[in-house]
């Protein structure tokens, strides 16, 4: 498949990679006497020197918990943290700061919602509808949902392309649908999912929609208010943050019909042996002492993205899967499994009966990091009738020479088993 290239438009960009990669520090060290090449983006990005530098001033100047404390250390922790939230806040243009979780990441945002949604709402014969590109984080919660309450999970499915069959997945939606639970961008194909459209399907029949954002929102411009979608999970070490800190966004009247997920401090206005009453949203869902630092971190990082510009990022990025699409089809016995349309910088490969492992090894050999395996989403390995791929995933710092080596670096697999 021919991809446009926007050559134009990224020169027009003022946008200098190689300044870029000086912000990050791992990117200069080299791998078994090769330089980094660092393409596992999508199974976690590396981190700005003004990322790791906050995260230390933080614990060499600021350390304190939040929340509890009159004295100096705790109430700047408890500022520190509060203005994370806001610039998550502001980055996900949602409509208020009750609307940001702090949770440990993707999964737990996810699971967070299975468990006090699924809890409430999720009743005998109720339906859950997912896609077939799901990540196991988006599958499995629902099936223990589902098997605890005796509700079904319903899989839209997908074209050869890696396309989501949107027609397909309106004709699941029964008057048993309870939530559409869906993936932003697929971490194993790339796809971009067309979840405003998705999201005015589910709303037309009153059903709410929560998005796995894990592999977007690194990549694309996203916003709460335009998307509309009413849950959107991420984690921070996606998107240049620490790991270990995560962000569920939630509609302010929905959340505040959830139950509490975890029983714990902070999460109560009062307690006594009787009765407990919980505090306001957004504090009702952090119980115990939060990732601080990881959530600082996090505003740090998406501070970072927010001044390289996202528009900048995407289109860079687009650039580069362009080159990298153009580069790899060039290799006769390399084929791209995933080719929708709308794709984020991922793209995943067999070469013919060599084992993606195998592939794998001979790049890291020569410097190249790329995953390889199911990438946690084995129905989707299924679907394409392959036990895994090895996948090639680009962030900013990226460069088409880095591409050439990787191409290079292919060929050299292909002359090893040939
Ligand atoms: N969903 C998608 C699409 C992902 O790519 C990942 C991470 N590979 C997850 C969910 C889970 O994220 P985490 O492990 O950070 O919770």
């Amino acid at each position: 498949m021919e991809r446009d290239t926007n050559l134009a438009e990224v020169a027009k960009l003022n946008f200098d990679v190689e300044n870029i990669r000086k912000d990050f520090p791992i990117l200069n060290r080299s791998i078994k006497g090769k330089p980094l090449v660092y393409l596992d983006n999508a199974a976690t990005t590396q981190k700005p020197k003004s990322v790791i530098e906050r995260t230390s001033t933080y614990y060499l100047n600021e350390n304190s918990n939040i929340h509890r404390g009159v004295h100096t250390l705790s109430q700047l922790a408890t500022e520190y943290y509060e203005n994370s939230r806001s610039i998550i806040k502001k980055f996900l243009n949602a409509s208020s700061n009750e609307e940001i979780i702090f949770t440990r990441g993707t999964t737990e945002s996810i699971n967070l919602i299975a468990n006090t949604f699924g809890r409430k709402f999720i009743k005998e014969g109720d339906e859950i509808i997912i896609s077939h590109m799901e990540h196991h984080s988006n599958i499995v919660p629902w099936q223990i949902l589902c098997e605890e309450r005796g509700a079904i999970l319903k899989v839209a499915p997908i074209n050869e392309h890696g396309e989501l069959l949107i027609d397909e997945f309106e004709r699941l939606i029964t008057s048993k649908t309870k939530l559409v639970s869906l993936i932003h961008a697929s971490n194993t194909l790339g796809t971009i999912n067309l979840i405003k459209k998705i999201t005015e399907i589910s709303h037309s029949h009153g059903i709410p929609v929560l998005v796995d954002g894990a592999q977007a929102v690194s990549h694309i411009p996203i916003d709460m208010q335009d998307l509309d979608c009413d849950f959107y999970a991420f984690s921070g070490h996606k998107v240049y943050g620490p790991t270990g800190i995560g962000v569920l966004f939630g509609k302010k009247n929905l959340l505040d019909e959830l139950p509490p997920y975890q029983g714990g401090g902070d999460m109560i206005r009062s307690v006594t042996f009787e009765k407990t009453t919980y505090n306001d949203l957004p504090f009702k869902f952090e119980a115990g002492t939060p990732n601080i630092v990881g959530a600082i971190g996090l505003g740090e990082a998406l501070s970072y993205v927010s001044k390289v510009g996202v528009e900048t990022i995407a289109l860079y990025e687009q650039e580069l899967l362009n080159y990298a699409t153009k580069v790899l089809s060039e290799i006769n016995e390399l084929k791209i499994i995933g080719t929708a349309l709308e794709k984020t910088s991922i793209i995943s490969f067999v070469l013919k009966d060599i084992h993606p492992h195998d592939v794998g090894t001979i790049l890291d050999n020569e410097g190249i990091a790329v995953r390889t395996g199911h990438h946690c989403t084995q129905p989707l390995m299924k679907r394409f009738n392959i036990p895994a791929t090895t996948r090639a995933s680009f962030a900013f710092y990226n460069t088409k020479k880095e591409i050439d080596m990787l191409s290079e670096a292919i060929k050299k697999v292909i002359k090893v088993f040939s």
